[in-house]
Parts: structure tokens; sequence; C-alpha cells
């Protein structure tokens, strides 16, 4: 395969830490003060696949995120992982992207890095998990984009076969590169950088690029380029009727049933 592999990855709320998010009502951000971050899960999936490629075609894998100095973190642990470097999309003109702005500015970092032939993307974040990104930005390009991949096949130089989740079961795609690709965890476990991998890291390059030197207009990404904007957001609690059903076990799955048949749930 002609090219380089980029890999998309946004640094997102630790997982376990999720219930400790906050909706900022007034700024229309989450409230991330005091949850450690880390690459969003389904990412590392989509690393591991990009280096499971560079064994058999390779290339290089460049690892790519948009986000605040912070994100700089979840870079080092991608080239920790084996990415070959990294490129930083930092810039306060960034910030507030909606999932279109967002590609604008994914699409600037790969157009500038050049030579991309595949890009591999997670299917969805775990923070907004819109699952659009991905889409968007083979959109940008003119790429082909495949979501949903459980399995990669390297096939020749110029296309790929793709394995996807299916409601009965699964298809194959052949696909014709330079493409897009959103993969989701069924797709490998990805692999934990050891003490030796994290100290090679620190000797990768992270390239730091601002909304110029990705070669995109100001006004094209972040809040000002983001045609959807946060507008309220309202926090459910989940109220429910208590209730515990008493005698034996026959006698409460019987009142039970009951209850359910009357609700006509059942
Ligand atoms: C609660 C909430 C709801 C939101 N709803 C919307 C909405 O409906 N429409 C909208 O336009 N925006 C929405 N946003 C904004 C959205 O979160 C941002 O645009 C974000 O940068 C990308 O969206 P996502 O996380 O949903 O990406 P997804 O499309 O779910 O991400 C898929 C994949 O794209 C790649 N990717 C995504 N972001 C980055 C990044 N910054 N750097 C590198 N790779 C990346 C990753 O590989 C990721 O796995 C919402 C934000 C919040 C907090």
């Amino acid at each position: 395969m002609p090219g380089d592999i980029a890999v998309c990855i946004k640094q997102v709320p630790h997982p376990d830490c999720l219930a400790k998010l906050s909706l900022d009502a007034a700024r229309g951000t989450v409230n991330r003060e005091g949850v450690p971050a880390v690459i969003n899960p389904v990412d590392r999936n989509a690393v591991e696949a990009s280096l499971r490629l560079r064994e058999k075609l390779r290339n290089r894998v460049i690892a790519l995120t948009m986000g605040p100095p912070a994100a700089r973190k979840a870079l080092e642990d991608a080239l920790a992982m084996g990415a070959d470097y990294a490129v930083h999309l930092c810039d306060r003109a960034f910030a507030g992207a909606d999932t279109l702005a967002t590609a604008r500015a994914l699409a600037g970092g790969i157009r500038s890095t050049g030579g991309i032939a595949l890009i591999i993307c997670g299917n969805t974040t775990i923070d907004s998990g819109t699952g659009q990104v991905a889409a968007q930005l083979a959109e940008m390009l003119d790429f082909p984009c495949v979501t949903d991949i459980e399995e990669i096949m390297p096939e020749d130089g110029a296309s790929l076969l793709v394995k996807r989740a299916w409601e009965q079961g699964d298809i194959r795609v052949r696909v014709r590169l330079p493409a897009v690709l959103a993969v989701n965890a069924k797709i490998n476990q990805p692999r934990l950088p050891n003490v030796l991998d994290i100290m090679a890291a620190r000797q990768k390059e992270i390239k730091e690029w601002c909304a110029a030197d990705a070669k995109v207009e100001a006004g094209c990404v972040g809040l000002a380029g983001s045609p959807t904007q946060f507008w309220q957001a309202g926090e459910f609690h989940a109220r429910r009727q208590g209730e515990i059903l008493r005698g034996s076990p026959d006698e409460m799955v019987a009142a039970a049933v009951d209850k359910l048949k009357k609700l006509e749930l059942i």
C-alpha cells in the first residue's frame, strides 16, 4: 500500500469517571475538571489496527488529534503503543468545534501531512458519541468510508477487504484506497505499552500545528465554523416507584408477573 496510515484519536474523560462529569449549561461545554483523561477506548482499537496493518504493509502510522494542550498525553500514549510520529492540532481557534468543524480541522491536518493512504478512526466516542466524524472526514477528503469494522484484511496495494457488523451477521466490503475506516471494539485487543515502549516514545516527534499549519481558515473551524451549537442541557433523574414484594419466591414471581401484565408490559 503506497502511503501512510493516519489514526485519529480523541482524548475523552476516563470511562470510570463519566458519572462525575457535569454539563455547563451557560457555556455549553462539558465540565471536565478533576476528571482524568484517556484515549477514547475504541480509538485504542484504531491504533492497534493501524499497527497490525503496518506489520504487514510496512507503512508509517501517524497519530492525529485535535484538542487542547492536555490532549498531547493521548498522543504520547499512542506513540508508546507504537505509532511512528504524531500531529497535534492545537490552536484556540479549534475550541468549541462541532463535528463538522472537527472534521474540517482533521482533514486539514491530513492534507498537510501528505501521503496518507488510509485513515482509521474509532466508530464513536464515549463523551459525545455522535459517530459523525469519520464520515464527514471522508466526505471532505472525497475518500470512501466504511464504518463499524470488525476486521481489516490487506488485499493488494490498491484496496482492502473489511468485515463490518450487520444485524444478521457480517458483511465483507472491498474498499479502494485512499479510504476512511471506522472500527468497533471487536476488531482487536489493544496492546499495553511496557516501560521500554514508554521510554522509546519520548524520542518520537509530536508536531504541534495551529490552524494555519493545517491550512484551514480560523473562521471554518472551532466555534466560529460550527453550524451546530450547544443550546441547552437537561439532566435525567430517574424516578422509580419502588415496591418490595414479599412472600415465597413463587408468590413473589406470580405477583411480579401479575403486575407486569396489568401494566401491559408482558
Ligand atoms: C453532549 C454533547 C453532544 C454533542 N452533540 C453534537 C451533535 O449532535 N452534533 C455536533 O456536530 N457536535 C456535537 N457535539 C460536539 C462534538 O462532541 C465535537 O464536535 C467533537 O469534537 C467530535 O464529536 P464526537 O466526539 O461525537 O465524535 P465521533 O464522531 O463520535 O468520533 C468518531 C471518531 O472520530 C475521531 N475523532 C473525533 N473527534 C476527534 C478529535 N478531536 N481528534 C481526533 N480524532 C477525533 C475518533 O477516531 C473518534 O473515535 C456534542 C458535544 C457534547 C459534549
